[in-house]
């Protein structure tokens, strides 16, 4: 059985590192999944759909979609999850007869991440999302779902902020989003929040930090969705005032975990583990 990712470029990867080794653990103890295998493939957007219905015809069953596929991707599904349409973005899909059905579980993700390595629930609390692309929409779409109590976006752009700010109005339930003014405290920010880090700010070592934690009163935790390098100066922050932080990793694993049970039906928490393993080697922690 097949199954992939699809990116431009797709070097980087460690889905396939990843998903084979939970798919060789399966295997050990259910015949089924003897045959499976997950591959990967650099497709350029304008040949996806394409490369979909290519897939489809030589029996893939799931599909992993990452930059710069996730947006796109919806326009060319015949059923989309709820998760997905809120979130305006596709990361896995599943073919389902003469079609794909599209998924997102980057916000399983990242609530899985932070629940196993912060012990903190979305429900309930206070969040602050650092950045307004593609991956802060996947995270505010999850918080606002979780049922977080406020949500506070800051981001360097404000043009792309206001945009992430009326993506979300009709979602929100309720609960009260606000955006951040720069160099101005956040408003209402009660103490207790999670500050997550949904920026690109921190991959290369000489990022500055995307915001100042100290701007955000008494805090719970720090999450920085940045996996590689494994410490941000955002995280050495965190540690230095005594925060409870963790980097994305856990958001890689417990996504692709997700994607796996769609594909399988094996629950998540089962695979997450070995998947763990897969991608902490791959990376050389
Ligand atoms: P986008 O390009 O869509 O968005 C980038 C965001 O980062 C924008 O908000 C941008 O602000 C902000 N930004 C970039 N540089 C700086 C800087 N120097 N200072 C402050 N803000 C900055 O990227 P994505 O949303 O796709 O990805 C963002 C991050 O999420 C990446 O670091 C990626 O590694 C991580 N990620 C992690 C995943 C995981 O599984 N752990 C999954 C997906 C993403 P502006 O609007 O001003 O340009």
């Amino acid at each position: 059985m097949g199954l992939a990712v699809i990116g431009h470029p797709i070097g980087h990867s460690l889905s396939p590192e990843m998903h084979n080794a939970a798919l060789a653990e399966l295997a050990r103890t259910d015949p089924r999944f003897a045959g499976w295998r997950y591959h990967a493939f650099d497709i350029e957007p304008d040949r996806l759909p394409a490369a979909l219905d290519l897939m489809r015809d030589h029996g893939f069953r799931g599909v992993n979609l990452t930059v710069p596929h996730k947006v796109l991707a919806v326009s060319l599904v015949s059923l989309l999850d709820p998760g997905a349409l809120e979130a305006g973005a596709v990361n896995t899909l599943l073919l389902e007869g003469p079609g794909w059905r599209g998924f997102n579980t980057d916000g399983y993700g990242v609530a899985a991440g932070i629940l196993e390595e912060l012990g903190i629930s979305l429900q309930g609390t206070p969040v602050v999302i650092l950045g307004a692309g593609g991956a802060a929409r996947g995270v505010a779409v999850e918080c606002l779902r979780a049922g977080c109590a406020g949500l506070w976006v800051q981001n360097r752009t404000r043009t792309n902020l206001d945009s992430l700010l009326a993506h979300l109005a009709p979602l929100a339930r309720g609960i009260a989003v606000r955006g951040i003014e720069a160099g101005r405290p956040p408003e209402g920010l009660p103490a207790g929040a999670v500050v997550i880090n949904a920026t690109s700010a921190g991959l290369r070592p000489a990022d500055p930090a995307p915001a100042d934690l100290t701007a955000f009163g008494r805090v719970a935790g720090v999450y920085d969705t940045i996996y590689n390098p494994p410490q941000t100066r955002l995280l050495a922050q965190a540690r230095q005032l005594g925060i409870p932080c963790a980097n994305g990793l856990g958001m890689l694993v417990h996504q692709g975990a997700k994607a796996l049970e769609i594909w399988t039906g094996v629950p998540a928490p089962r695979t997450a583990p070995v998947m763990r393993a897969a991608a902490a080697k791959a990376l050389g922690y």
